[in-house]
């Protein structure tokens, strides 16, 4: 399974979505935290700055009512025609110079300036109306005037604190400290703290960046940029607006503010920043703390990423892990698989082993029982070979007696029509017949020796004249031809065949001996003999149209002992000899099986040629 599987797909599709879920949840999380950890240390930070600011105002709270104390300046509000106000401007520029302030000065009913700190300078407030300032008109009616503001004369902004000094209940003038702030901003800039004070108009008097000041923090409205250039509160500033690029609001005085930073140094760029705000006891302000988001969304960053790694790393050590359990369990399978194979082949070779065993059993039996049977076998053998030796006798016995059988019946005849002639006198006749007894004395003795010749086996050559065996064979037939009337048909080519001339005649005897007892009885016997040379070979045909001979004798014909013939005229070895004479000199003897009538028996022999033949009989 090497191609990934549309499961597979989808899982790995599903761990990147929850890898990528995890790292923006991972983001938002630690955004959200980060803000909330931002906006308790920057909540702690303002409130410690606002009290710093409240602090440093509270220096100079007591100041103006100071002078209440001070009996020149009652003298100076009392009576201004009369009373010097050299000594209070000396008094009001030690107060001055000791307290840290930017200036002391001190005013009638009217709001002129009466003294002040620097009544030496050459911007000196002395003289001055400033009853238009929102400060006087609070302070000359009894409440603490407060107010923040570019100085007409010098245009410089300050804090102005002004107090109505009494005496007796009844308000003779103002007294009026002006201070600067510029070290709060100092202070913060220090600190790299990003903050400023808003007015109650909304317009930022103090601030750690320098771009800022003098900017409205919300959008003013005709009317009110009309009023506020009136009051020259700003002096001839355009207050302009700081107008945050977004803005989002987090909670009661918790905002999330994109400004424009300028620096100065490098161009102006889109800052975001959690701008907190707190107001600021005893006056209208609000004090606001900008700490930028910057590194805070970068960690946010960094911690989406890591928890997206983590998990990706989560993932790939889980599917490493199944992976390998899978392949750990994919190995197991396999050796329990290869044991199982293994427990079945040994079973398997233990019943193979079994059945070898069994069958070597068997085997070994059957070896035993065959070299039994072999035992008997060759014991049957011997017997046979006993038996076939006693038979051979038997058969050459029976042979010789019927070889010699027929020239004795001859001899016999012979001899008995001798005596009658010699009875007779007639001497001739009778002389005759005792030479054809002769002949057949000697013949029986060839019979004997050659029978002698054939039972020991060994060459078998010699030659034959085919006429004249046909001949000698008649003659020994001659008497049983002539008591019956056969009609003989004699054609013979001369020839001389390659066969003892003795054992041809024997071969002849038999055929025609065999054709003159198939005719017994028959009607118009006829016996034809034919000899010619046939491809190179002697062939001799010995025919008859007697019964023939049926299928049975057919199969049987050469075997020994086969005769159909009754009693003892018949010994059944005529055909096994004579096939086994013309065999022994390379010839055959067959039965034509093509004849129509009758029977005819074919005699194949080899010419007789010089070479071959070694000696006369
Ligand atoms: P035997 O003459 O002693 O019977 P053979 O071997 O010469 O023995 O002949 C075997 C048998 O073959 C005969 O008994 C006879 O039945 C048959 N036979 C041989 N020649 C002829 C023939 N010319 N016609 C019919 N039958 C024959």
């Amino acid at each position: 399974m090497n191609n990934p599987s549309l499961r597979q797909w989808l899982l790995l599709s599903l761990a990147v979505c929850i890898t990528l879920g995890l790292g923006l949840a991972g983001y938002l999380l630690s955004e959200t935290i980060g803000l909330r950890v931002q906006a308790d240390a920057g909540a702690r930070q303002l409130e410690l700055h606002a009290r710093a600011v409240e602090s440093e105002l509270d220096k100079y709270t007591y100041l103006p009512s100071l002078l209440e104390l001070e009996q020149s300046a009652q003298a100076l509000l009392a009576d201004p025609a009369s009373a010097a106000s050299g000594p209070v401007n000396v008094y009001l520029e030690g107060l001055q110079k000791r307290s840290g302030s930017r200036a002391i000065f001190l005013m009638d009913l009217n709001g002129r300036v009466l003294a002040s700190s620097n009544w030496q300078a050459s911007d000196s407030f002395v003289g001055e109306d400033l009853s238009f300032r929102p400060y006087f008109k609070d302070a000359v009616q009894g409440r603490p005037g407060r107010y923040y503001g570019v100085g007409s004369t010098t245009g410089e902004a300050g804090y102005f604190l002004a107090h109505g000094i009494q005496r007796d209940g009844r308000i003779l003038g103002v007294a009026v400290v002006k201070v600067r702030l510029d070290a709060l901003e100092a202070r913060w800039q220090k600190a790299r703290l990003e903050a400023f004070v808003s007015d109650e108009n909304g317009i930022i008097i103090l601030s750690s960046d320098a771009t800022r000041r003098l900017k409205s923090i919300e959008p003013l409205d005709a009317a009110s940029r009309e009023r506020l250039a009136r009051s020259r509160q700003y002096y001839w500033s355009p207050l302009s607006e700081l107008q945050p690029l977004e803005r989002e609001q987090l909670g009661a005085g918790v905002e999330r503010l994109t400004l424009v930073r300028e620096d100065g140094e490098s161009p102006p760029r889109p800052a975001r920043y959690l701008a907190q705000s707190l107001p600021i006891t005893d006056t209208r302000w609000h004090m606001t703390l900008l700490t930028p988001l910057k590194d805070q969304r970068r960690e946010a960053i960094i911690h989406g990423v890591l928890a997206a790694i983590a998990f990706a790393l989560l993932t790939i050590v889980l599917i490493a892990r199944n992976e390998r359990r899978k392949v750990i369990a994919t190995r197991l399978a396999a050796r329990e698989a290869l044991e199982a194979a293994n427990n079945l082949l040994e079973k398997r070779i233990a019943e193979r082993t079994l059945d070898l065993r069994n069958s070597n059993e068997r085997l070994k039996g059957q070896i035993r029982e065959r070299r039994q049977a072999e035992q008997t076998l060759r014991k049957a053998q011997d017997e046979l070979v006993r038996a076939g030796k006693l038979a051979a006798i038997g058969q050459m016995s029976t042979s010789i007696a019927h070889e010699l059988n027929q020239p004795l019946a001859a001899l016999r005849t012979l001899s008995g029509n001798t005596v009658r002639f010699l009875e007779r006198g007639r001497l001739d006749v009778a002389s005759t017949n005792l030479r054809t007894i002769n002949d057949l004395v000697d013949r029986m003795g060839r019979i004997i020796a050659s029978l002698r010749a054939f039972a020991r086996g060994g060459e078998h050559s010699g030659r034959a004249e085919a006429g004249v065996a046909i001949t000698a064979a008649l003659g020994v037939l001659e008497q049983r031809l002539q008591t019956r009337p056969v009609q003989l048909d004699c054609a013979v080519t001369p020839a001389t065949v390659a066969i003892d001339q003795t054992r041809l005649e024997q071969i002849l005897i038999n055929l025609i001996g065999n054709a003159l007892d198939a005719l017994e009885g028959s009607d118009a016997p006829r016996i034809a003999v034919q000899g010619l040379v046939d491809e190179g070979r002697y062939k001799m045909q010995v025919s008859d149209n007697g019964p023939g001979i049926d299928a049975h004798g057919r199969g049987h014909l050469f075997e020994p002992f086969f005769t159909t013939k009754p009693g003892e005229l018949g010994l059944g070895l005529g055909l096994t000899l004579s096939a086994q004479l013309a065999a022994a000199a390379g010839g055959q003897l067959y039965l034509d099986a093509d004849a129509s009538a009758g029977a005819t028996f074919i005699l194949i022999l080899p010419l007789w040629a010089p070479s071959a033949g070694s000696h006369l009989p």
